[in-house]
């Protein structure tokens, strides 16, 4: 294939921003706050069968609830299929295509070849697990009749430049998520050790695990490995963030954006989706003569900021500018610091917020409200709480729905939109 030209144009198109769903609730949050496209999965055939999934009547809603505000839906379908799981696949494909979904994520060249034959009209986008890596991989799942490619995310931002200039097929880039010690779908890890398969969608993190040091002839010693007090997390990388980078791969003409974390929670989804969507807001805002230079265009600093909130194991760009090093792994501890939990959900405007209590609120309490579009945040205090009831109380439990009103009028509240609280 002769190779085309670049995209890069002077003031280039923005890419699609995708998000995970790993509920029916997490996909509201991830398009209240401003995802253009989500992607979920099914009970069987996704790589992440033991997050939430969707039967077919949950998909069914998710579709109807995302079309009406003009938001694609794709769904994974990216299992390294064993003969027996062939037998099912056909019907479940046709359900997909029936429930109007609008690709399907896959991964499998035998499941690629059933969806052709069985439902050719759907469209395909291929998994990073196929681990697109370079130019003929890109032209070969794309003469397969693969519409978009998830590329690899061991690829550094040349490698995606040059697979755009050589290859026609939509191109997809993970911009932030958990990553895995592997490339991503040739890890045995999980498999070997708690018999959890990674590529059926089970995959327990063991490369999060804290591991030990055991001599050969004495099993039962287990001798600690010390990087600090904390121990060792030896096999955990940080998480990804590609926020800084947003300018270049949009210049670089990639055509969608993807936030990993469909085993995320709500408030995680939420704020990750916010600061990317505000991020992409921002750089519409420029003009042809900013673009000129796109290594050089810089985000402003509070977006930045506010991707830290989000709770992170610390952040790393991975291959963007080559192989990551050793300074990319987080060897002291496995969980993400989460600066801010999340404490409310509105749930409907009446006189007063109906919100859903995350965490306990109690009158007094100092909140804050996350305004989709901006990473703004606007400070508040809790001055009467009211049972659905009207009954006023103290304090509100998680679970339970409540009427919230505030010392001072807090304009910009809008169903489905979250409460944070600093922690601590
Ligand atoms: S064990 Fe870790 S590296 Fe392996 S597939 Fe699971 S998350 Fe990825």
């Amino acid at each position: 294939m002769k190779e085309k030209q670049s995209k890069k144009a002077p003031r280039p198109g923005l890419p699609e921003l995708l998000a995970p769903a790993g509920s029916f609730e997490k996909m509201v949050t991830a398009i209240h706050y401003g995802a253009d496209a989500v992607y979920l999965g099914g009970p069987a055939y996704g790589l992440r069968a033991r997050a939430g999934t969707f039967d077919e009547p949950a998909m069914a809603a998710a579709v109807a609830y995302a079309h009406a505000r003009r938001v694609p839906v794709y769904v994974t379908v990216n299992i390294f299929a064993h003969n027996d799981d062939l037998a099912g696949l056909p019907d479940y494909l046709r359900s997909l295509q029936a429930l109007e979904v609008d690709a399907i994520i896959v991964a499998d060249p035998g499941v690629l070849a059933l969806a052709t034959e069985i439902v050719p009209h759907l469209p395909v986008h291929l998994s990073t697990q196929a681990n697109v890596t370079n130019v003929n991989a890109a032209r070969f799942w794309s003469r397969q009749g693969v519409r978009r490619l998830n590329l690899a995310r061991e690829l550094s931002l040349q490698e995606i430049r040059a697979l755009r200039r050589g290859c026609d097929a939509e191109l997809e880039v993970f911009v932030h998520g958990a990553l895995c010690i592997s490339y991503s779908g040739r890890c045995l890890l999980s498999h070997y050790l708690t018999g959890r398969d990674a590529n059926r969608g089970s995959c327990a993190q063991p490369c999060r695990f804290r591991y030990a040091l055991v001599e050969q002839t004495r099993p039962e010693l287990h001798y600690p490995i010390e990087e600090d007090r904390h121990g060792a997390y030896i096999l955990n990388a940080k998480d990804l963030c590609l926020l800084a980078r947003l300018p270049e791969l949009v210049a670089a003409g990639v055509d969608a954006l993807k936030i990993e974390g469909r085993m995320r929670s709500l408030f995680y989804v939420g704020s990750v989706v916010r600061v990317y969507r505000a991020a992409l807001d921002y750089l519409q805002t420029l003009d042809d003569s900013d673009w000129r230079q796109p290594e050089r265009l810089v985000l402003p600093p509070e977006l930045t900021d506010e991707i830290i909130r989000t709770g992170t194991r610390e952040l790393t760009e991975n291959f963007i500018d080559g192989p990551p090093g050793p300074t990319e792994m987080l060897y002291d501890r496995s969980r993400a610091e989460q600066p801010y939990e999340p404490v409310a959900v509105v749930r409907e405007l009446a006189s007063l917020p109906l919100v859903e209590v995350r965490n306990p609120l109690v009158v007094g309490d100092s909140i804050e409200y996350m305004h989709r579009r901006t990473v703004h945040t606007s400070p508040a205090r809790i001055e009467a709480l009211f049972d659905e009831a009207w009954q006023p109380l103290q304090r509100a439990n998680p679970g339970s729905r409540v009427y919230l009103s505030l010392a001072e009028p807090l304009p910009g509240v809008a169903v489905e939109g979250l409460f944070r609280r600093r922690k601590g």
